[in-house]
């Protein structure tokens, strides 16, 4: 079983919560489409999502 807790920044709480049942989200941007990741606030239930950082990756291999 594979066990993954992401992390996100939550607006109720006003900071980073585990998230709770994340999903893909596709999230269309210009010229490339960004990955996130959606999901709930594992202390107070909000909505929250994370966008992935593919920035950092990149800024490595350049
Ligand atoms: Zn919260």
């Amino acid at each position: 079983m594979a066990e993954t807790v992401l992390k996100g920044y939550c607006s109720r709480c006003g900071q980073e919560r585990d998230m709770l049942d994340p999903a893909p989200l596709s999230m269309p941007a210009r010229g490339a489409s960004r990955e996130a990741v959606q999901g709930v606030c594992a202390i107070c239930g909000t909505h929250m999502f994370k966008i992935l950082d593919e920035k950092s990756s990149y800024e490595q291999a350049h």
